[in-house]
């Protein structure tokens, strides 16, 4: 599976993330998809999601809301969800999936994890052996990973799918110049 952001939805999702930074950012993938690539198009943010350093969920109610307001909108898919792990104290972020990630779940849906930490230095945009995407973007060192769900709730797990964003790898490859 090859998952490929567009520079719409990943700047809304890093932007996203940056924002909430030291607590979880949570929200919608949208886009289009085949069995074997997905086009994400557009990252939601849930603005009623509940922020903790290491939990985020919305409640039911508020998910179905979200889910049936998605129906009006034929273009976009509901292809899955994102969300941020952060680094906290000296505990630093990765992009592994959890299995608590993987509760409420649905089947063949991709998730993205978002490790963010402190930046040591700036990085331009690279893609890793792992396929996973990194680099760096203002104060922070951020590395995306992708995954796509087998199974669903309860017995769900996490397959690493190749994630791709041309815009990233090539307009951001190079450290931004320091200015004088
Ligand atoms: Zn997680």
């Amino acid at each position: 599976m090859k998952i490929y952001l567009e520079e719409t939805a990943f700047v809304s999702m890093i932007l996203a993330c940056c924002e909430v930074y030291r607590r979880e950012s949570y929200g919608a993938l949208l886009g289009y998809r085949t069995d074997e690539k997905a086009i994400v198009t557009v990252a939601i943010p849930y603005q009623s999601a509940r922020r903790g350093h290491s939990i985020t969920y919305l409640t039911d109610r508020r998910r179905q809301i979200i889910d049936s307001a998605l129906d009006d909108f034929p273009k976009y898919r509901f292809l899955g969800e994102y969300h941020s792990h952060p680094g906290f104290r000296n505990r630093k972020a990765r992009v592994g999936l959890s299995r608590s990630d993987l509760l409420g779940v649905g089947a063949e849906e991709i998730q993205l994890v978002v490790a963010i930490n402190d930046k040591k230095r700036s990085q331009g945009w690279i893609q890793k052996k792992d396929q996973s995407l990194a680099g760096t973007f203002d104060r922070y060192h951020i590395n995306i990973a992708g995954y796509y769900t087998v199974g669903s709730n309860g017995t769900a797990y996490g397959r690493r799918a190749t994630l791709l964003c041309p815009y990233a790898v090539s307009l951001l490859s190079l450290p931004p110049l320091k200015s004088a």
